[in-house]
């Protein structure tokens, strides 16, 4: 079951970092792109995004999809074995 978050950002970037986190911070939660303001967490990336990629953003990192789209991801988990082993062989 997930809950709706309306944009806003909590729980799962606490304890797991997105793809877009992850390439730009590593794995260690809690993510450091987590703002909170006007009573709830937002998310930095997206609020610093220019507005054209906005949307964007919000479907790729399922923004407002529902409360634990990054944890017990598969595609997530791949995509981020893919990054080890590039950075691996990239000598990182
Ligand atoms: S959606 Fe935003 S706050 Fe959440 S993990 Fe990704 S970058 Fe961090």
């Amino acid at each position: 079951m997930s809950l709706p978050v309306s944009g806003a950002v909590s729980y799962c970037c606490s304890k797991v970092l997105c793809l877009l986190a992850y390439s730009k911070h590593g794995p260690k939660p809690p993510c450091p792109e987590l703002r909170y303001h006007d009573d709830r967490y937002w998310c930095g990336i997206l609020e610093d995004a220019p507005k054209a990629a906005k949307i964007q953003y919000m479907e790729s990192l399922a923004i407002g999809a529902g409360c634990s789209s990054s944890m017990c991801n598969t595609v997530r988990d791949l995509q981020i074995a893919k990054m080890k082993k590039k950075e691996t062989t990239d000598g990182k």
